[in-house]
């Protein structure tokens, strides 16, 4: 009699724990199924984080390339021209795995866009990208360099009379330093630079820090301000998009 119970007890127990499994998997099909319901809950969605930017179309720009090498370390020997095209693919990727953006760069490789031309020529070959893609936002990645190697810190600059590009240097600035960030934060700052003069689409040319300074150029070159600086930028793409309601 006893070990009847038992065994009643143990077949209630193994039933219910079917049925319980049964429930959940249920419960897991509706919540993939329904995305608001997935809100209305505070999960987590499993789609991509900012789907209205399925329509834009980003241009980043890794500064200088091929013969034109940009800023070198003092310490390290970091090449600018190579330390771009790093930035400027770990953005890309960033924003490929968290928005439907179409990402452009415009260099992929150690080459200038128009080798053999002039300097201007090859500004206005870059510009000339974003307006051919009727690009949405361009952002330019740099690296400072300076005569006095104390200073160091990150810049964000943007075009004159420029009220968007203003905002978004503004978002993108503080986006970055929102990752805590070890260096001086050297604010936003209105320059004259013909990627940002000539452009069409918002810009901002980005100096992420003094290959001439030892403190910065070895940050600059660590994995983990790499991943904070990318996660910074794109946060700040993001929330310029939001807020910009366009
Ligand atoms: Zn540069």
């Amino acid at each position: 009699m006893k070990k009847r119970v038992i065994l009643l007890l143990f077949i209630i127990l193994i039933m219910g724990a079917i049925f319980s499994l049964i429930n959940t998997k249920g419960e897991k099909n509706i919540l993939r199924e329904d995305k608001p319901l997935i809100d209305a809950l505070g999960q987590k969605n499993e789609s991509k984080e900012a789907e209205g930017l399925s329509r834009k179309t980003i241009v980043i720009d890794p500064g200088h390339g091929g013969e034109d090498r940009g800023t070198k370390g003092k310490v390290l020997g970091t090449i600018e021209k190579d330390l771009n095209l790093k930035i400027a693919k770990n953005i890309k990727k960033e924003l490929e795995e968290r928005t439907d953006a179409k990402v452009i760069l415009t260099r992929e490789s150690d080459s200038s866009l128009l080798p053999g031309t002039n300097q201007k020529e090859e500004l206005q070959a870059r510009v000339k990208v974003a307006k051919d893609h009727e690009a949405d936002l361009y952002i330019s990645i740099h690296h400072d360099a300076f005569e006095d190697v104390n200073v160091k810190g990150i810049t964000t600059h943007f075009g004159a009379n420029k009220r968007k590009d203003k905002q978004l240097a503004r978002i993108i600035q503080k986006a970055i330093f929102d990752q805590n960030i070890d260096t001086r934060n050297r604010g936003i700052q209105e320059s004259d630079f013909h990627v940002l003069r000539e452009n069409s689409s918002p810009a901002v040319l980005i100096e992420l820090g003094f290959t001439s300074n030892e403190s910065d150029e070895k940050r600059m070159n660590s994995e983990e301000f790499q991943e904070k600086s990318k996660k910074g930028i794109v946060d700040g793409i993001i929330h310029y998009f939001k807020i910009s309601g366009n």
